[in-house]
């Protein structure tokens, strides 16, 4: 492969580009915002299964009371009616009048029977009260924290996105710059090589992999046409030949 010194250079330029492009890339991938609003949305799934499950009980236990409630007014009814025909003095016979006395002191009997029942589904129902409001809460507070969240990376995201879009225009400029046969070369070697496609030779050093050549390859590489395209013989990455190249 050859290509002008001059393009092999402004090559330099393309993988800084490409390499801030992937660094963006990645902060967006990475960002704490994300994490947090999975975090936050897991708790708020969670909260809102408890919230629906006491709402659930909740009407059960409205039901129940009503049951109660109207149990207790039958039985109330039936005893007012009793004790109505009881105070007329229509009931004669003694065995009818006894057996009125009885059903009334049974039916009073049932009567605070299902009236502890209606007091016990109201306490019952003051405890579900509460904790449906506290679930309330703690999903309301979670709701906010995760808007809050969101809108954080919402603007972390139009920073990165807006850089983005400065670095792709830059990147297009370049690109264009360059022959297409040293770009499609470039951009197979970038793709093979974590994102680096193109390295200075810095002071003996390939600043792709950071190792140092050998007197041998530095001796080879300066008696290599400036014209002939270099690679390093590590990582096989372009090696760019600059004015501190140490050879
Ligand atoms: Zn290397």
């Amino acid at each position: 492969m050859k290509a002008e010194p001059a393009h092999q250079v402004r090559l330099l330029d393309l993988q800084e580009t490409d390499s801030r492009i992937a660094q963006l890339a990645h902060r967006l991938r990475t960002l704490p915002e994300n994490e947090e609003v999975r975090r936050l949305d897991a708790r708020i799934g969670g909260l809102r299964d408890t919230h629906t499950s006491l709402t659930t009980a909740l009407s059960d236990l409205d039901r129940e009371q009503r049951k109660a409630e109207s149990d207790v007014d039958q039985v109330r009814t039936r005893a007012e009616r009793d004790a109505k025909r009881l105070d007329s003095g229509q009931v004669g016979s003694p065995k009818d009048l006894e057996h009125l006395q009885s059903e009334i002191a049974s039916l009073q009997r049932r009567q605070t029977e299902l009236e502890e029942i209606v007091l016990e589904v109201m306490e019952r129902r003051e405890g579900l009260e509460s904790r449906e409001r506290q679930a309330r809460t703690e999903l309301e507070q979670a709701e906010a924290e995760r808007d809050a969240v969101e809108e954080r990376r919402a603007t972390a995201v139009g920073g990165i996105e807006a850089d983005r879009a400065t670095e792709a225009t830059r990147r297009e400029r370049i690109a264009g710059e360059l022959p297409e046969d040293l770009l499609a070369f470039y951009t197979k070697l970038r793709d093979q090589n974590e994102g680096v496609g193109a390295a200075a030779l810095r002071y003996g050093r390939c600043e792709g992999c950071k190792l140092a050549l050998s007197t041998a390859e530095l001796s080879e590489i300066r008696q290599t046409p400036a014209e002939e395209v270099v690679r390093c013989e590590q990582c096989r990455r372009i090696l760019v030949r600059t004015t501190d190249s140490g050879i």
